[in-house]
């Protein structure tokens, strides 16, 4: 079976996984769809990188903490696809886990800067490592050293191989940081855990910056982000405030640069077995604030449950969920869908 490519997520083209394997880490790791797939693909016997990924407990398929790394093949399947690709990385897994050795993520980095023509979607739970990570004043130069070996092995019989053969140091020329095609995103499915990763997202350079709320368990609000001593932050338009939100109205004491800010907003109910429904409400929220500020927005679906409108109180708009399935309960909000990118930064 091959892993990735062709995805049925519903903001992606193709998903690449260079490495697999995870832990659970928040709430919304609770009915995990990379964990059961896991156990599937290694059930299934084809990609051997798999196996010990997953174990059986009380019937149901749970990590075992394992990380593998994909084989050379599957490692370097973007600089296969010509066609420009929007590609999820690292969809089974979390690049970012803490056991992920610094060299791994530093290959899955070198593959992207090989491939400018795909824009690369990395999405975490772990915004810290990703932070430090990104900001560690070695890693341009582990992935160019990286990129280097990676193009001397796949292109053996091209320009980029010779070169690097011959130890000219290409890719210090070609690697821009932050990767200008590489998006880096978190996972916030309530506000608790937005006030905890999106100051992390806000001081790690990208070229864009996204948050999936998926699965949304409840009200986020991303225009006051708490921080410490007080402070609340609008991560949508990047600025900061003086005063929390429940000492009255919030004085804006400075303007960050335009760079400190979220460029993409996903929200979306969650499908699958134990699915917890999503509140209208919370999504258009999100919804709202985007507009307001204008940033993307992408709302991917309602998942198991729809939403039951109640026509004789509209003042508040939903009272109950119908557990339909996610196909029936669809990806319109208030009739509408919304399949907003966002626009790379310069
Ligand atoms: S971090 Fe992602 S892949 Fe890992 S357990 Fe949580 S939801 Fe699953």
């Amino acid at each position: 079976m091959s892993v990735g490519d062709k995805t049925n997520i519903e903001w992606a083209d193709a998903t690449w996984n260079p490495i697999v394997g995870c832990s659970v880490v928040s709430p919304g790791c609770t009915n995990c769809y990379a964990m059961r797939q896991a156990r599937r693909i290694e059930a299934m016997g084809g990609a051997t990188h798999y196996a010990g990924t997953t174990k059986v407990v009380n019937g149901k398929p749970v990590w075992t903490g394992k990380l593998a790394l994909a084989p050379e093949a599957v490692l370097t399947k973007p600089l296969r696809w010509r066609r420009p690709r929007r590609i999820f990385v690292n969809s089974m897994g979390d690049l970012f886990h803490e056991d992920t050795p610094d060299a791994w993520i530093d290959r899955v980095f070198a593959v992207m800067a090989l491939a400018p023509q795909h824009q690369f979607q990395v999405l975490t739970k772990r915004s810290k490592r990703m932070r430090d990570y990104c900001n560690n004043p070695e890693t341009p130069r582990r992935i160019t050293e990286a990129a280097e070996e990676v193009a001397a092995r796949v292109y053996k019989h091209h320009w980029l191989g010779a070169l690097a053969n011959a130890g000219i140091g290409f890719a210090k020329q070609l690697i821009l940081w932050p990767l200008p095609n590489v998006w880096l995103g978190v996972s916030a499915e309530d506000q608790w855990r937005a006030d905890e990763v999106v100051p992390d997202l806000l001081a790690t350079p990208a070229a864009v910056r996204f948050v999936s709320a998926e699965p949304l368990l409840g009200p986020v609000d991303f225009t006051h982000i708490k921080h410490a001593m007080g402070l609340t932050r609008d991560a949508l338009r990047g600025v900061w405030h003086a005063f929390p939100i429940d000492a009255g109205p919030p004085a804006t004491i400075n303007t960050n640069p335009p760079r400190h800010s979220l460029d993409w907003i996903i929200a979306g109910g969650e499908s699958g077995p134990g699915a917890r429904p999503t509140h209208p409400n919370w999504v258009r929220s999100i919804r709202d604030q985007c507009a307001a500020a204008g940033v993307a927005f992408f709302f991917k679906q309602w998942g198991e449950f729809a939403p039951l409108t109640e026509p004789a109180y509209p003042e508040h708009g939903v009272h109950s969920f119908v557990h339909v399935g996610k196909k029936r309960a669809g990806r319109r909000l208030d009739g509408v869908e919304h399949n907003v990118f966002p626009e790379p930064r310069a």
